[in-house]
């Protein structure tokens, strides 16, 4: 069998668990496995480098901080590769370049293409464990690109795909996919099997355990994974296509901090001016997620909407560049200190009522709601952020997930 293992950075955090990570591959290897192992960088290390960045030069390039993220991953397969070595199994470290794992172009967020895999099969077939890098890639003119943050998720999939691998395990610091982040609600239950889906609502919408691109890709080539914990040997969480036990009408409660909203007041109350005010953003790579537009009103209206915190200065700026031109709004308000929790779930679909109980338990915690948004399988609601915590638990306890 082959086996795509990936640990996070917590996993690798220092000298006793990069050991016992290279202990847990060498013994997948004695079974007679292929294995191929993909790590993200140590501890908190793509924090620490970032702020490196950002003391040098507040507005350093993209490229230049890929080109410092990727030593992170660096390092840790190196010291990985010496590991197992250590433990006399023969093994190799493999960074994007050395792979050959294309990207497009976009800086700090680039989406992965193709993976040439001949090399890493070469060094399978010559019995050696094969460790990548994970988050990076390279793009069309050879510079480094990274994937975003949580990327290494997506690397592991993309190479499970790319080598037809047995199994994908995402190997990471809690025993697997929870109702709710585990940190925040406490009393959350491990799902022990969660449908493609509703994963990538999950994951989409803030729960950080697995990269939303990784479970993109994993619906579309079809890869099975397990998430699990490093620190024991507790069964994960199945992610898959099909789930074989009933359809819960909330399976997980989910949140994003990580969100700004922007309310442009005062639009000329006329066709085209949606299209205008987002067509400035989408040419900068924009994504905006919750729109909200007030009825007409003498000749005017208001379109609020969110974006991703990393990306409100840019928004802003470039609308009030059009402000006077193209948009001719009377004003931009900005709120930064807002939050999205949402409630994931394949049952909604089929039953009715699930919005307004989210919206009761809300009510009952003294939450005020600001914006909402639902698609067949989701509820979102936007709270101001310091609320997120309770939210949550309130949501959690009132669907019963505990
Ligand atoms: P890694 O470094 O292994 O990739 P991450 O920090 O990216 O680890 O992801 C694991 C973390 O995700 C957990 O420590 C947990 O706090 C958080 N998390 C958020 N939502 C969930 C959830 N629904 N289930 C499990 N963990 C979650
Ligand atoms: N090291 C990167 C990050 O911290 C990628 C990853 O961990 O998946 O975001
Ligand atoms: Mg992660």
């Amino acid at each position: 069998m082959l086996i795509v293992k990936k640990f996070g950075g917590t996993s690798v955090a220092d000298k006793e668990r990069i050991l016992n990570v290279a202990r847990r591959c060498v013994e997948e290897y004695k079974k007679g496995n292929e294995v191929v192992v993909v790590l993200s960088a140590m501890g908190k290390q793509t924090d620490v480098l970032l702020t490196q960045a950002r003391e040098i030069n507040p507005n350093a390039s993209k490229r230049e901080i890929d080109m410092l993220l990727t030593t992170g991953e660096q390092i840790s397969v190196a010291l990985m590769a010496m590991a197992i070595d250590s433990l006399g199994v023969p093994a190799i470290s493999l960074n994007a370049f050395q792979v050959a794992m294309h990207t497009t172009s976009v800086y700090s967020n680039a989406r992965l293409k193709r993976i040439d895999s001949e090399r890493i099969r070469n060094e399978l077939a010559s019995k050696k464990i094969v460790i990548i890098t994970g988050f990076q890639g390279i793009n069309q003119v050879d510079d480094y690109t990274t994937l975003g943050r949580g990327g290494s998720d997506t690397t592991a999939v993309a190479l499970a795909a790319a080598l037809n691998a047995d199994a994908c395990e995402i190997y990471t610091d809690v025993d697997g996919v929870f109702t709710a982040d585990p940190r925040v609600v406490p009393n959350a239950r491990k799902i022990e099997e969660i449908t493609y889906d509703e994963m990538l609502e999950l994951a989409s919408l803030g729960a950080g355990v697995l990269h939303n691109r990784s479970v993109e890709m994993a619906k579309k080539y079809g890869v099975q994974l397990v998430v699990r914990s490093s620190l024991n040997n507790t069964e994960g969480t199945i992610v898959k296509e099909e789930v074989s036990m009933e359809k819960l009408l909330v399976s997980g409660v989910a949140a994003d901090r990580n969100t700004a909203r922007i309310a442009v007041m005062g639009l000329e109350d006329q066709p085209g001016v949606a299209f205008k005010l987002f067509n400035h953003l989408a040419k900068h790579n924009i994504n905006v997620d919750i729109i909200l537009q007030s009825v007409g009103r003498d000749g005017t209206k208001d379109i609020s909407f969110t974006v991703s915190e990393d990306n409100v200065d840019e928004a802003v700026e470039i609308l009030e560049r059009h402000r006077e031109g193209s948009l001719k709004c009377h004003g931009i308000d900005v709120e930064k200190n807002v939050a999205k929790v949402s409630i994931v779930g394949a049952g909604m679909m089929t039953n009715a009522g699930v919005a307004a109980k989210m919206f009761e338990a809300l009510y009952d915690a003294g939450v005020n709601i600001k914006m909402i948004s639902t698609s067949e399988i989701r509820v979102t609601v936007l709270i101001d952020e310091s609320y997120v915590d309770q939210a949550m638990k309130a949501v959690h306890d009132k669907f019963s997930l505990a």
